[in-house]
């Protein structure tokens, strides 16, 4: 099989054997865009390698060398040529982009004899010593494993003992000496010499690339970021262009359009005279791409023409890297830009108005969970007016707003969020190594490095806060301190960080959320033009439902009943009922519960203003209406005139060994009718006074919970209708309504068909379905459910996103089984999963009518149910 690919044989097409770097190269290749040379290894030559006791085969290294050849010929270049060297960049990637995950070499081909001869090729002796330098850094680190903190630590110390402020300041005799400190670096630390035969270093560095698809780092952000394992990782090989060779040169990074905000103008950074990774490093700070615009005029155009250019070809916004050669432009990279939510919605719609999209492209763009981010909580501006503030202003690198404590290390980070503390983490500049720390975190905020730095990409990813560069912050991550020109800061302070202008704050400053904005409606109304699905939302609570609307929930999908009687002068008659032995008693206590729902289920109603409604009647077992503790219990029975012994003993019978298969849903009312009977009478009563007091139609949709046997459901529905329809008949009413059930017993989905006959509609209920069908209790599991996510033994933890083979096969059943009997029952889903985005494509792909979530999530919701039915 073929394992190498040249440029020119590749496209944009070819991710999964070239990964996305390969890929795109080649695809900017077609394009006839100045990309250097070279060949790219296939991820699947990565995997054979890995699979088959890391062997380096013969076959895989003829292959390079012959590509090896055709790119000395298409160059005129050669290894250890005197005339025209090549040297080449080793560059990792694979199907997924993974920001900094793998490293790369550059300059590779150097050693201590050519190094001379490349000095008096190029005529300057300072930037071949600087590309030895970088080679042997880069090779120590990604080939030796030998951290990079060593060449650093003395690189730092040089500069200080000879007083160099830059890295582009060292001059070659000073490299020179760098360059043998590194070497015996070598030596001390990998008891080896640096390989001088540059065959021999490519070899070493394509099998490092290949084993570096299994470093930690890697792993972790995988697991992160649902990338499966064994996509191995492809092999980039390149000629060298060089950024360092003096002042017509340099590298940067730039974004086609705003990745914070979605602005339609290039956006970037670069640095003059510099190669590789020095502008994300933070090394030096970079100057912003519009001063390139007067530096170099010509080459700015060039790259905002082939910025459109890419723009147009991919259809979407570009994260380009490049290179300028002596006032030649090369592209180095071209891919998808990671963005802000913020940034992502205003590009799609952008882009849909350009032309460069469909409205259905748009919504495939975007990620259902980033709406939660356009939702992010933003500082109260009162609150802002008197808050203290540092008066340092870094980049805002990522938008948002946090409050939290501060973390010099990831490590603390970590083990304080464990401990449930909001943390925010204060460093430096971020490397991979910290993304342990950075993904628990509220916000990031450094003090080196611009808006393309480690921390800024890597936060806007995440959707975390971040804000860059603070460079008037001190940060001393040993000493565990943050000064600042009016104060400092120790480790566990709270500071409140805005990521949407950079500004921080000593303290806490309150939050609210924040405001919509037009993109966002955009998107939302060609979701629903697209979307098959009906949105409801789980809510009982006035501002709850407001906010449902606004969202524009199609109606309530499920109210939660047994809320409406914690408040505590209905607390006290539920008491009543529950432990009183007297009929009479008992009675009179539901009759004031009843006035009580009566007024509850008209403000729903109204507020909803008729929209389709779901109520559950009572659900929880009895136990939870009843004091515990012994002095709430003496407390108690002062309050009803009873006495402690005879409540503590009503209390003991309540009591259930597993109350969440106990005596409860609909069991309650088989024993107690009345509770129900009541409940559907303060429905129907609250429906007629609507309609007599206001006109407005209500169509109450009465559900029972935890149905499991079709017995169950006649008989309350039986008991139910009856009590209604005499009240109708009393009043000269006319209401409609339907008497429902929830599916949410194992033994219910079994025997949907039987149900479908007594029941008018369904509703999933996802979360006890789940715990019932696992058997884990979801009050107790989380403990051992993070451990069987860990462990692979469960994919995700099925109370989050459907399980589709147990859960969702149930389902699936059960949706039959109810259309053999009713095909046109409405069957809709409320619980946790109804607001999950793959949970949602499943229920859609199923045919149901609606699902429920709660009301932030019905944006998400909306969006995942688009792209379900696009
Ligand atoms: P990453 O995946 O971390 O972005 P890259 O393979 O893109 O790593 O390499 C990092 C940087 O190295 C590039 O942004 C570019 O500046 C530099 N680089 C890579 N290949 C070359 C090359 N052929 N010539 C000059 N610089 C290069
Ligand atoms: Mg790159
Ligand atoms: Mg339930």
């Amino acid at each position: 099989t073929k394992r190498v690919y040249s440029f020119k044989e590749g496209n944009a097409e070819m991710k999964g054997l070239l990964g996305g770097k390969g890929a795109n190269l080649a695809e900017m290749t077609r394009l006839g865009l100045p990309v250097p040379n070279g060949f790219t290894i296939s991820t699947e030559a990565c995997m054979d390698y890995l699979n088959n006791g890391r062997q380096f085969t013969d076959e895989l290294k003829e292959e390079i060398e012959a590509y090896l050849k055709q790119l000395e010929e298409e160059s005129g270049k050669a290894f250890n040529s005197k005339e025209n060297m090549m040297l080449l960049s080793v560059r990792s990637g694979s199907k997924f982009s993974m920001p900094g995950m793998m490293d790369t070499v550059l300059n590779l081909g150097l050693n201590d004899e050519n190094v001379k001869h490349l000095a008096e090729i190029t005529e300057d002796e300072t930037f071949a010593y600087d590309c030895y330098r970088r080679l042997l850094q880069m090779f120590g680190d990604v080939v030796y494993g030998i951290d990079t903190s060593h060449f650093e630590n003395f690189l730092e110390f040089y500069k200080r003992k000879h007083r160099v402020q830059l890295d582009s300041d060292l001059t070659a005799e000073q490299l020179k000496e760098i360059v043998h400190e590194y070497k015996r670096i070598y030596l001390e630390i990998k008891k080896q010499e640096f390989p001088q035969d540059p065959k021999e270093q490519l070899f070493a560095a394509v099998i490092a690339v290949f084993s570096s698809w299994n470093n930690e780092r890697a792993k972790v952000y995988r697991k992160l970021h649902n990338i499966a394992d064994d996509l191995g990782t492809a092999v980039n090989i390149q000629l060298m262009v060089f950024g360092n060779s003096g002042n017509q040169s340099g590298t940067g990074v730039a974004f086609t359009r705003n990745p914070s905000t979605g602005e339609n103008k290039l956006f970037g950074e670069y640095l003059i005279n510099a190669q590789g990774e020095d502008v994300v490093a933070g090394i030096r700070t970079p100057s912003p791409i519009s001063e390139l615009k007067e530096s170099m005029p010509e080459i700015y155009q060039e790259f905002l023409e082939m910025g459109e250019l890419l723009e147009k070809h991919y259809g979407d916004m570009q994260d380009i890297e490049f290179t300028i050669e002596n006032q030649k432009l090369y592209l180095l990279q071209t891919r998808n830009g990671k963005r802000t939510a913020h940034a992502a919605f205003k590009i799609a719609v952008d882009l849909v108005e350009e032309g460069l999209k469909t409205k259905e492209g748009a919504i495939l763009s975007l990620d259902p969970q980033s709406v939660n981010q356009l939702l992010h909580p933003v500082f109260v501006e009162e609150a802002l007016k008197t808050a203290d503030k540092i008066s340092s202003v870094g980049l805002p690198a990522s938008p948002g707003s946090a409050t939290g404590k501060i973390c010099f290390d990831a490590g603390t980070a970590k083990e304080w969020s464990d401990r449930g503390e909001k943390v925010i983490l204060v460093r430096q500049e971020t490397s991979p190594e910290d993304i342990g720390g950075m993904v628990v975190s509220e916000a990031i905020v450094t003090s080196r490095g611009g808006m393309t730095s480690h921390a800024a990409v890597v936060a806007r990813g995440m959707g975390t806060c971040c804000v860059a560069g603070c460079s008037e912050l001190e940060i001393d991550e040993f000493l565990k301190i943050v000064k600042y020109p009016n104060g400092e800061l120790h480790e566990g302070d709270v500071i409140s960080v805005d990521g949407t202008n950079g500004d921080l704050y000593v303290g806490e400053v309150e939050l609210t959320l924040s405001e919509k904005n037009e993109d966002f409606e955009t998107i939302m109304a060609w979701s629903k033009e697209f979307s098959r699905l009906a949105i409801r939302m789980n809510a009982e609570t006035k501002s709850d439902i407001k906010t449902g609307i606004a969202f524009d929930a199609s109606g309530i999908g499920l109210v939660r009943t047994e809320h409406m009687f914690f408040a505590p002068e209905r607390l006290i008659e539920m008491r009543r009922f529950i432990i009183s032995q007297k009929s009479e008693e008992r009675t009179k206590a539901l009759e004031t519960i009843l006035a009580y729902q009566i007024d509850d289920f008209k403000e729903i109603f109204s507020t909803i203003e008729g929209k389709s409604t779901v109520i559950r009647l009572l659900d929880p077992p009895l136990h939870e209406f009843v004091p515990s503790k012994q002095q709430d219990v003496e407390r108690v029975a002062t309050e009803m005139g009873i006495s402690y012994e005879f409540l503590n003993g009503r209390i003991n019978e309540l009591h259930e060994i597993n109350p969440m298969l106990g005596h409860r849903g609909c069991r309650l009312a088989v024993t107690y009718p009345e509770l129900y009977i009541m409940q559907a009478e303060a429905i129907i009563r609250s429906a007629i006074a609507l309609k007599n007091e206001n006109g407005l139609d209500v169509a109450p949709e009465i559900m029972i919970p935890l149905v499991g046997m079709d017995g169950e459901l006649r008989l309350l529905k039986e008991k139910i209708e009856a009590h209604i329809e005499q009240i109708i008949a009393t009043e000269k009413a006319t209401v409609s309504y339907t008497v429902g059930t929830m599916i949410e017993l194992p033994r219910a989905c079994l025997i949907a068909d039987d149900l479908a006959k007594e029941a008018d509609f369904f509703s999933f209920g996802t979360n006890d379905l789940t715990q019932m069908t696992f058997g884990f209790s979801r009050d107790d599991a989380a403990k051992y459910i993070n451990q069987y996510v860990a462990g692979g033994i469960l994919p995700v933890d099925p109370f989050q996103t459907l399980d589709v083979s147990g859960v969702g096969e149930l389902i699936r059943i059960a949706v039959e089984k109810t259309r053999q009997t009713k095909p046109n029952m409405k069957i809709g889903v409320c619980g946790e999963l109804g607001g999950d985005p793959l949970s949602i494509e499943f229920f859609d792909q199923l045919g149901l009518d609606y699902v429920s979530c709660s009301p932030y999530r019905v944006p998400v919701a909306y969006l995942a149910a688009a792209q379900s039915a696009i």
